[in-house]
């Protein structure tokens, strides 16, 4: 017999987790995404840590391991390219060498796709319209107008989450905005890059690419720093560009060959660098999780190793507790901590990638040519912050 049914909007990484927990745990799992497919290809993310143990359980690390990246090296550039340090890529973003993973994030989603694709229904293409929840459940109206009634429903639908606002209002409330912006895109391997980075940098600006491998393209990130975000550029895909392009005006070394290939790239991928605090992750029969809950930035580099382990923990307090409700409080009460220790990396100084000001980049160049000034190759406490309870 069924535990109940559930509806999931969102299959990026929290969603398709934490179908395969549930399903697992005998809930019936719809999951909406408003994409055509699970999105393939990407930047590279980390799983650390506890998520590890999250994976490892779900029977799916030796498949990630297989896809691992495996960067050798990030090279710190002046702001006329000539070179400050190379630095092992284990340092500068915290792993601990040899166990935690880097791979593509389409590799993740796809793998993470398989292992529920066939036990969990998928709609594509679809996205909630609105929700009307009553003593026994919740009906949904999807915007292709098809209305359905579930016993709970999950946002696990990102930063931006649609379900949140549904349920609780504006995002501005939640919005913790860390006064930078980006532009990611791919662009040609010109640079003869392999399994490595490039960082160029100048007071509040830097400029990334990101070769995960042997491959000819590489991945561009353009960031920089912005007082007030640019609201109504989200509307207006050419003042995105227009916005980017005015932030690095007369920057040396290979930046204006980014600008050029940020201009017409038709992967654009533009948005704030902010987190999501919301005082409860859950509403009456709606709760939300991963990036739609607690987005830490990628300022934290724990994004999707969170939003695994959140993910995880959600599905195992469904399964274990009498009902939903002291679900959603266990849920809360056993992971905040985790989350808000990981959503602190974002601001506690050590991102090396774009210091604010001409002092603070000096300062993060000095640390690099320090060996003794960044991590060792241990990972740090926070990935590991908590310990996997086994439901089931
Ligand atoms: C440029 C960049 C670099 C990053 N680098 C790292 C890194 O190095 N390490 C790391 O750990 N993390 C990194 N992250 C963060 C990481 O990608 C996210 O934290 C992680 O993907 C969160 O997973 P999620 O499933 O909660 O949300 P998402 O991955 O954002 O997935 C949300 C899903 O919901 C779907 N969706 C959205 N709206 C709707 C709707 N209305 N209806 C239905 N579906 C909807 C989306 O299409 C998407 O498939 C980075 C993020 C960015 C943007």
């Amino acid at each position: 017999m069924t535990k109940g049914s559930i509806l999931i909007s969102g299959a990026g990484i929290a969603g398709p987790a934490l179908a395969y927990w549930l399903h697992r745990y005998g809930f019936d799992v719809t999951v909406v995404e408003k994409a055509p497919a699970v999105r393939s290809g990407g930047y590279p993310i980390d799983i650390r840590g506890t998520a590890l143990d999250v994976v490892e359980r779900m029977g799916l690390l030796p498949r990630l391991r297989a896809a691992h990246v495996d960067s050798r090296r990030i090279t710190f550039l002046h702001p006329d390219g000539s070179p400050v340090a190379s630095v092992a890529a284990d340092k500068i973003v915290g792993n601990a060498a040899g166990r935690d993973l880097e791979i593509a994030r389409g590799d993740l989603t796809a793998t993470l796709y398989d292992a529920v694709r066939d036990t969990c229904e998928f709609v594509f293409s679809d996205s909630i319209a609105a929700l009307a929840e009553d003593t026994d459940g919740v009906d949904v109206t999807f915007t292709s107008r098809q209305r359905r009634r579930f016993d709970l429903v999950i946002g696990a639908d990102g930063l931006h989450s649609n379900t949140r606002g549904h349920t609780s209002g504006p995002e501005e409330q939640f919005h913790r905005y860390l006064g930078y912006c980006f532009a990611g895109f791919t662009m040609p391997n010109d640079f003869g890059l392999s399994h490595e980075g490039v960082v160029w940098n100048a007071p509040g600006r830097s400029g990334v690419l990101y070769a995960a491998g042997d491959n000819d393209h590489v991945h561009a990130f353009l960031i920089f720093t912005r007082a007030e975000p640019p609201l109504a550029a989200f509307r207006d895909p050419a003042a995105q560009r227009d916005v980017t392009a005015s932030a690095f005006a007369g920057d040396q070394w290979e930046i204006p060959r980014m600008v050029a290939a940020m201009r017409t790239a038709d992967d654009l991928f533009f948005d704030v660098v902010s987190q999501i605090h919301m005082p409860s992750w859950a509403r009456g029969r709606v709760a939300v999780v991963g990036d739609a809950a607690h987005a830490p930035s990628f300022l934290s580099g724990q994004g999707t190793s969170i939003a695994l382990v959140s993910a995880y923990m959600l599905a195992g307090a469904l399964a274990a507790q009498p009902d939903h409700t002291s679900a959603f409080a266990t849920y809360e009460r056993e992971t905040r901590r985790f989350v808000e220790l990981n959503q602190a990396l974002a601001t506690d100084g050590r991102s090396a990638v774009t210091p604010e000001t001409a002092e603070a980049l000096a300062q993060r160049n000095a640390a690099l040519l320090d060996p003794d000034s960044f991590d060792g190759d241990t990972g740090r406490p926070e990935h590991s912050a908590l310990t996997l309870p086994t439901f089931a």
